[in-house]
Formats: structure tokens, sequence, C-alpha cells
């Protein structure tokens, strides 16, 4: 069972359908190049037996072979002449009449002049006579034909009973007296030639099993060596926990699909560390948060159970708890509405609206705050300025920054918000000359429970949660906007929100579940 299963794993892997596509492919390679290799073996051995017999043809038209009228015979006969005293000449002419035939245009066998036997070879008899009227078409058809052109011969291939295969060479010879013509045909083996073909094939088939085996193998090692970084990914996954989110993988400086590979999981990794290290940051805040209120509450408790002795002193205190539990519930209200924001459950409800009234209306609400705090709040609005936007939450925005202005600003300081509807976007800038925000702390400010440090003791109402700018943050995101925050400790602070005019697309917009970050 096990053998099966790893069976299957093995030939469903990369490396194994590499390899057999690669060694598909070498084998098809190997036989379609032996084919063609074959052939073009096969064409030269058969040019050179053509050219054998053209030699041939040449040396008996040439004077070897002489054809006349024999009265002796009655008909036209076959005369050769060589001198027998001379090897080459023997040679010669011995070769051409290993297998030949000479017939007149009637296609019967002429005699020899001398010897009166019929002059046919037996080897060329061993491949059965060609009839007579056959071999009269193939002479009309080479007496018409064109001088010089392919017609004037006429080549066959033609196997005795043994199968052993002769090309045969014909031609027209015509008689001393260019009375008649005559059919010469020579031919020669082609054994030779197929044995060497054969030859070939058989090494050939031995040889490709070989080639394929050995390519295979070196493509299973090349295909494992290649795949190493894939398993090394793999293996490196499979380690990666909630707790070792730091682990990275080594790139291999090949500049290859594979470091390229490697570099893109490194940095899904590296998101996933920040994601999770920011979600553990949050519980660890969240709970923090929470404690602080709860202990609070359970300090006054205890202060009106064990110590208070006054009905006075049994207010205070429940008013203390009380005040607490305010807290923590507006904690609790803020973080489930982060929560939902963020996770996209909070759907913008977009309406095209004038921001200057909505802007107006705000400074008015806010007027008898900013004279308790004894600072100026000014607006500085255009006549009109229409923008398509979540009044909800553009109102929540602009309050979030207004709060803030007006708490971090000492008493005859200013605070001034101001519209400017620029061609491609509209500007909320929401300003002070409060005390300002420290370089170091800028980064963090938007996000959630983040306080600059010293600016007050122990969290209170007046304090705020720390909230209020991750709210800030995720509005901004939603609307498609960005936020720019200029700031010079101890002389103010400018918050500009760049509004896309004319607002984006639909009138509902879904937020991706992730935290709102700052652009
Ligand atoms: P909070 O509810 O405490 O105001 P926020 O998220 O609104 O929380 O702001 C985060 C922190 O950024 C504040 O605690 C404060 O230190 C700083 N901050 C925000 N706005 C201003 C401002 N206009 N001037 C100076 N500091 C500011």
């Amino acid at each position: 069972m096990y053998r099966r299963i790893h069976l299957r794993r093995v030939t469903r892997g990369l490396r194994f359908r590499l390899t057999a596509s690669y060694a598909l492919f070498f084998t098809v390679i190997l036989i379609g190049v032996a084919g063609l290799f074959r052939e073009s073996l096969k064409s030269k051995l058969d040019a050179r037996v053509e050219e054998e017999l053209n030699g041939d043809w040449a040396a008996a038209k040439g004077g070897y072979l002489r054809i006349d009228w024999s009265a002796e015979v009655g008909k036209g006969a076959a005369s050769w002449y060589y001198d027998a005293e001379d090897p080459d000449e023997t040679t010669i002419v011995l070769e051409i009449k290993k297998v030949y035939l000479i017939a007149d245009q009637f296609g019967n066998v002429i005699p020899n002049a001398k010897t009166k036997e019929n002059e046919v070879s037996t080897t060329y008899d061993d491949l059965g006579a060609d009839p007579p009227p056959e071999i009269a078409k193939r002479v009309i058809a080479m007496v018409n034909a064109r001088p010089n052109t392919p017609g004037k011969t006429f080549w066959t291939i033609r196997r005795n009973a043994q199968g052993e295969p002769f090309k045969i060479r014909a031609g027209i010879a015509y008689d001393e007296h260019h009375v008649a013509p005559y059919y010469v045909a020579i031919g020669a083996s082609l054994a030779d030639n197929e044995k060497i073909l054969r030859r070939f094939t058989w090494t050939y088939i031995g040889v490709i099993p070989g080639a394929v085996i050995l390519g295979s193998f070196l493509g299973w090692i090349m295909a494992g060596r290649a795949l190493t970084p894939v398993l090394a990914v793999a293996q490196t996954a499979q380690r990666i926990s909630g707790s070792n989110l730091s682990l990275r993988i080594p790139t291999r400086q090949a500049g290859d699909e594979l470091d390229y590979l490697v570099l893109t999981f490194n940095r899904m990794i590296e998101r996933l560390e920040a994601s999770f290290q920011q979600m553990k940051q949050f519980s660890a805040d969240v709970s923090h948060e929470l404690r602080t209120p709860i202990t609070a509450i359970r300090g006054q408790l205890e202060v009106a159970l064990f110590t208070a002795k006054t009905t006075d002193q049994y207010r205070e205190a429940m008013f203390n708890a009380l005040q607490d539990v305010d807290r923590l519930s507006q904690i609790v209200r803020a973080l489930l509405l982060l929560s939902q924001a963020e996770s996209g459950q909070l759907v913008l409800q977009k309406s095209r609206l004038n921001l200057c009234e909505v802007v107006e209306d705000l400074v008015e609400q806010f007027q008898i705050l900013a004279e308790e705090a004894g600072v100026t709040l000014t607006a500085d609005l255009p006549p009109e300025c229409a923008a398509e936007v979540d009044r909800v939450q553009i109102e929540r925005m602009i309050t979030n920054l207004l709060s803030n202005a007006i708490k971090f600003t000492a008493k005859g300081g200013e605070v001034r918000v101001a519209l400017n509807p620029l061609p491609d976007r509209i500007e909320i800038v929401v300003e002070d000359t409060g005390r300002g925000i420290a370089t170091e702390h800028l980064p963090h400010i938007f996000d959630r429970f983040y306080r600059v440090p010293g600016s007050g003791a122990a969290p209170s109402p007046e304090q705020g949660l720390g909230l209020g700018l991750s709210f800030v943050a995720w509005i901004v995101k939603a609307h498609d906007a960005k936020i720019e925050v200029d700031s010079t400790p101890g002389k103010g602070t400018r918050f500009t929100i760049k509004l896309p005019s004319g607002g984006v697309g639909s009138d509902t917009m879904e937020i991706a579940a992730q935290p709102a970050t700052l652009v």
C-alpha cells in the first residue's frame, strides 16, 4: 500500500514528469534523426550504384559491345570486343556481363554472333524474363524520348527468387549501320547496400534504448537539481508557524525564476509577519486598555466596600466607578466599530453633498469647546464644494481631527479648518498652533491605541483612547483619499486630506479586511 502511494507520488511529481517528457522528446528526436540519416545513406549508396552502372553502360556502348546484322545467324547479333590479355579490359567486360540482357526492338533476346548463345546472363535470367511486349514498349518510349533526358534510360529494381535486389539500367544501342535500335539492360546487385542499411538500422535500434536511458538518467539528475530550491521552499514553508515567522529562504543569487519564487515567498512571509505582529500588538493593547479601567473600577468598588463611611464617600466611589465603566464601554464600542470597518462590514453610504455645509455645521458645534479651551476656531471655506462622500464618516473624520486640534492646543492658540477645491481633488485642511508631534511619533499616530508618550498621565476620558486617528485613516482609505501630516513640535500640526473630486465610482464600497495604512 505504502509502495503504491509512494510510486504514485513519484510519478505525479514534477521531476518525474519533466524527465518523462524529456525522454519522450529525446526518443522522438533520435528516431527522427535515425530515419533522416538512413534515407540520406540509402540515397548515397543508390547513387554510387547508379554511377557504376552509368560507367559500365558508357564502356559497353563506347566500344566493348557491338551489335550488327549477322548473316550467319540470320538476324541481329552481339559481339564483344576487348583484349583478353588486358586484365583491365577483361575485368570491365566480365563485370558488365555479370547481369545483362540484350534484346532487339521487339523484345527478343539476341544471340552472340560467334557462340550463337543468347545474350543474357544467368543472374539476369534468375530475375525472370521481361516479357517481349514490355521491352518493345520501353524501346519505343526511349527512342522517342528527347536526347539527354531521363526518358532515354529506364531504371528498375528487380529481385531474384532468393530476394536479392538488383538495380537494372536499360538503354538503347544502335547497330553499326544505325538501322535498328536494340534494348541493352545491365544491372548490379544491391545486396551490399541493403546489408549496410540493415546493419545501420540494427546498430541504431541497439543504441537508442541505451541513449534514452542515459539521457533520462541525466535528465532526472538535472531536473532534481533544478527543483531542489523548490523543495527547500516547501520545507521551509512547512517549518513556518506563528512562532517562527522570521524564517527566510536564502536565495541562490542566480537571478532566475526560482530566485524570483523564493523572493516572492520571502516577501509574502514578511507581510504575514508584519500583520501577525500587528495582531499580537493589537490584542496586547486591547487587554492593556481594558485592564486599566477594570482595575480602576475594582479600586472604586473596594473603596465603597471597605473604606467609605459617609453617603458622599459612597456616592463619589460609585461615580468614579461609573465613569470608568463609561470609558470601558466607549473602548469596546470604538473597537467594535473599527473592527467592523476594517473587516469590510461597514459599508459606505455615499451621496453628493456640499462639504462646506458639513464643515460649517461642525465648526459651529465645536465653537463652545474651543471657547472653553481658550482657542480661536476659524473656518476658511469656499462658497460651494460638492463631493461624493459618506456624510457620517466624513463628519466623524473631521470631528476627530478638530477635537484633537483643540485638545492639543494651549490657551490663546488657533485652530483653522479650510476646504480647497482643486481641479483633480478637494483638500480638507485642519491645522492648529498647538504643541505639535515629534518626528519619531509621526509614523505611529494612526496606529490603534497609540498616544504620544508624555501627552498626559494615566488614561482619562479627556485624554482619548488613541483610536481616533485609526478611524480617520480607515475613512480616508475607504474614500480612496490620502492624508498627510505636517507637524513642528511647539509650533503646530497640519492634517491635509486629499479627496479625489467627483468621488469614487459606486454608492457603496466594501473595505478590505486589513488595517488601514497611510499613504
Ligand atoms: P486620541 O483619542 O488619544 O486623541 P488619536 O488616535 O486621535 O488618539 O491620536 C493619537 C495621538 O496623536 C494623540 O494621543 C496625540 O498624542 C497625537 N495627536 C493627534 N492629533 C494631534 C494634534 N493636532 N496635535 C498634537 N498631537 C496630536
